[in-house]
């Protein structure tokens, strides 16, 4: 990875951008501004600071025998497309079968924020999130379906508003067994996740 710049150096690349948008960073309003947004990226992109094995740690064993399907629908996330740097706003749907093993539930939706804090490609973070609980969590199966709306569409190039991408990554049972695939779905459904949110 190639080396961090200074805070001084982000700053006046805002700077940069500022003056390529037309106006003048230095008039009043603008005069915060660089700092502003470099802290708001600190926050955005918060996720490339955050080891997703790490939330995945600690789990627990003794779940007397539970061994039915866990899921966590309507996890609110706000992303950063990595092709136009403006938001990806949207809702996360995970789905695990457990071996043995289950995180608590609020770990799922650490994981999804990790990514989220990125710049991201949401077929890439569909990927990620469900390919990490697989791997860290040995579960018999993962289900993830991500829906969300792209600014880069709905505010710039083609304009089309209330345009969502549906993406979804199964993986083990959820992906051989239809039966499990069905019910997952089933319990999106009933929980009424999908239909994007507004933005
Ligand atoms: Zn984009």
């Amino acid at each position: 990875m190639a080396e961090r710049p200074t805070r001084q150096q982000a700053e006046e690349a805002v700077r940069t951008l500022i003056r390529w948008a037309g106006d003048d960073p230095s008039r009043e309003g603008l005069r915060d501004t660089p700092a502003r947004v470099t802290r708001a990226y600190e926050e955005f992109f918060a996720g490339y600071g955050q080891d997703p094995a790490e939330i995945l740690k600690r789990t627990f064993s003794e779940v007397e025998g539970y061994d039915e399907m866990i899921v966590m629908s309507d996890i609110r996330f706000e992303s950063h497309c990595e092709h136009h740097m403006v938001p990806i706003i949207g809702k996360a749907h995970v789905g695990y079968l457990p071996d043995k093993r289950v995180v608590g539930i609020s770990k799922l939706a650490r994981l999804v924020e990790v990514y989220a804090r990125r710049l991201q490609v949401q077929e890439k973070m569909t990927v990620q999130i469900a390919d990490t609980l697989q791997e860290i969590l040995q579960p018999r199966g993962v289900a993830v379906v991500i829906e969300a709306a792209h600014q880069c569409m709905t505010t710039r190039g083609v304009h089309k508003p209330g345009v969502g991408l549906v993406t979804s990554r199964m993986v083990g049972a959820f992906r051989d067994d239809p039966s499990t695939r069905r019910e997952f779905l089933a319990v999106l459904g009933r929980t009424g996740a999908g239909g994007l949110p507004n933005t």
